[in-house]
């Protein structure tokens, strides 16, 4: 192995390279965005705060405080407020709360990088007035029925509105009663004119598109100061700019819009608005998870239809459902690295977020015994009324994380699949004696070893109880333990001590891997069984559970305490993920 080979290698823990970081490292190489005192990378993320965040805007989030980390850069929060009657703080303060769950932050040197399109109105007025002033904008009073007949389609050019070239001063004066409150909702809209011909534009967003609108509509922050309000194309490169971002990063479906984008600052620049340089789109292609579906409206249909029980619903992608179903802020951004940043567009597999989950918490969750489908096991040469303390390590690779101490006593429970009356070729748990064998020997985990003596059942011939016998010399951890060759190891917990609670056994909400394709109705697709309740016996010490730790219940996968519905020492468990992919 040569030495240059090894010095070429990137460092083990750098991030790995994608489209827009080349893009940056060349734009920090030619000085592209160079201002004195200031970064040379400034991202921000722009939330609409009209929902709850998803596993989508995670990839953003991540993208984006994750290019600003980097970079010795800085990353903002923005609201894009501009429209009044979906937004509301309610949703501002969960985008708030879940980006700073991710474990990021807009704050920087004792300075907040949180700001609001809404901050920003005055400005951006301002800005229209001068547009239309410079022969770059106009009020338009079609009708909206005109308005969307004379824009055209893909293979029509649009047709120019009879207003397009009415004088500057009297848009100017409509634009000013439109701001004063003079005019219904949709009576005038004030367009952009990027050229004499746009309406012919092969670009569909560059015929004439809308500035402003007319919206009696009160708003979360600006309360009634404003009737009419900006675009959400106008508003976004506008507050980019005035924010001094670098690199604007979103998703594919804005590339049409990037033309306007460069226009509208381009043609702003000489008005003294903001200092160059101006800041740069760049798209990347938005997550599709499969047995998801993302978009906001589709996930508030969920929650207003009552098919989930809300927002944080464990089902739910968003972050708060995720959160609440026991991912780790971190297990989410290895996601995101693992899944990287492109510009094709792709479904991403469930699996790999859920694999993402298993490889965070498998280093680090508590281990744990639960038993889910609780089945009676008798040991008959046990004295009733004793105990002998069993105990286990907390993680099998960390000694450091010490151990776990539990009784053993005459009842405990098991699973119901670890007995089988008649068993099947290579099953090595408990089965009863024959006429021409003994029952079989099993290792209670971290116990004893125990010999199967027979069964009893109830009137409808269901099996109630196993009995066995056990080897009082065979304790785990005593050198008697090794004198007994089983081939089976089941898991246990002591009857009289488990802690009886209900385990929430979630599962994916859809079974169709691509619920929402081509326009399909996703709610025929909704898996009926991805909530199952159980009444499960666990492992005594877990009645201390705290909020937000996470488990791994031992054969069954990583369970959470969830964070609504578990009280003081009765802890209910949502189960995030089983041990392995039992989808592939
Ligand atoms: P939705 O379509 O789900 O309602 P949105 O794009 O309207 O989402 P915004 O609040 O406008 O939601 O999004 C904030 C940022 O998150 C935007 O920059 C957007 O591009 C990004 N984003 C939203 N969904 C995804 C996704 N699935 N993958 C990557 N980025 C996304
Ligand atoms: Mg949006």
């Amino acid at each position: 192995m040569s030495i240059e080979k090894n010095s070429a290698a990137p460092a083990a823990n750098a991030p790995p390279s994608n489209f827009l970081r080349a893009i940056v490292d060349n734009d920090i190489a030619a000085g592209t965005h160079d201002r004195p005192g200031m970064p040379s990378v400034i991202t921000r993320f722009p939330p609409e705060p009209n929902g709850y965040l998803h596993i989508g805007h995670a990839k953003s989030i991540c993208l984006n405080f994750g290019m600003a980390r980097d970079y010795n850069g800085r990353c903002h929060l923005r609201f894009d407020d501009t429209n009044p009657e979906k937004e509301d703080q309610e949703y501002v303060d969960t985008i708030m709360d879940s980006v700073k769950w991710l474990g990021f932050s807009w704050e920087q040197g004792g300075q907040a990088y949180l700001h609001y399109a809404s901050d920003y109105f005055d400005q951006l007025y301002a800005m229209a007035e001068y547009l239309i002033e410079h022969g770059h904008a106009y009020v338009d009073s079609q009708s909206a029925d005109d308005m969307a007949k004379n824009r055209g389609n893909f293979g029509t050019p649009g047709t120019n509105s009879p207003f397009r070239d009415r004088p500057a001063a009297e848009s100017l004066q409509l634009l000013r009663d439109m701001k004063a409150g003079k005019y219904p909702d949709g009576a005038h809209i004030l367009r952009a004119k990027m050229s004499d011909d746009a309406m012919a534009s092969s670009i569909m967003t560059n015929r004439d598109p809308a500035l402003y609108r007319i919206r009696h509509a009160h708003h979360h922050r600006t309360g009634d100061a404003w009737c009419i309000y900006p675009m959400y194309d106008y508003t976004h490169p506008i507050s980019d700019a005035l924010e001094s971002i670098t690199h604007s990063l979103c998703t594919l479906e804005f590339t049409d819009h990037r033309p306007f984008y460069d226009w509208l600052l381009a043609t702003l620049a000489p008005g003294g608005f903001f200092t160059p340089p101006v800041p740069r789109q760049y798209e990347f292609s938005r997550l599709n998870l499969t047995y998801l579906v993302m978009s906001k409206r589709k996930l508030r249909q969920l929650v207003d239809e009552n098919i989930v029980s809300g927002w944080d619903d464990p089902r739910m992608p968003t972050l708060v459902g995720l959160r609440r179903r026991g991912y780790s802020p971190e297990s989410i951004q290895l996601f995101c690295e693992r899944i990287g940043v492109s510009k094709a567009d792709a479904w991403i597999d469930m699996s790999t977020l859920e694999g993402s989950l298993r490889d965070d918490l498998d280093p680090k969750a508590a281990r744990a015994i639960a038993v889910l489908r609780p089945l009676k096991l008798i040991v008959d040469n046990f004295p009733a009324g004793e105990t002998v303390e069993c105990s286990a390590p907390v993680h099998p690779h960390h000694p450091e994380m010490g151990s776990r101490a539990f009784p053993f006593s005459k009842e405990l429970w098991i699973e119901q699949e670890d007995f089988m009356e008649t068993p099947v070729k290579g099953y090595f748990r408990f089965t009863p004696p024959t006429a021409d064998k003994p029952g079989s020997r099993v290792r209670l985990k971290y116990g004893f070893i125990a010999e199967c003596t027979g069964f009893d059942k109830d009137a409808d011939g269901k099996v109630i109880a196993v009995h066995v016998n056990y080897f009082e010399d065979s304790k785990s951890g005593t050198p008697g333990a090794d004198t007994y060759k089983v081939k089976g190891t089941i898991t246990w917990v002591s009857a009289a001590h488990a802690l009886e609670a209900e385990v929430r056994l979630y599962d994916r909400l859809f079974l169709d891997p691509n619920p929402d394709a081509g326009g399909k109705d996703f709610k025929l697709a909704l898996n009926p069984n991805a909530l199952e309740t159980v009444t499960a016996y666990l492992e005594p010490s877990l009645a201390a559970a705290v909020g937000e730790q996470r488990f791994q219940f031992e054969r069954h996968g990583y369970f959470v305490a969830d964070s609504v519905d578990s009280t003081p020492g009765k802890p209910v468990f949502n189960r995030a993920v089983t041990l392995k992919d039992s989808w592939k």
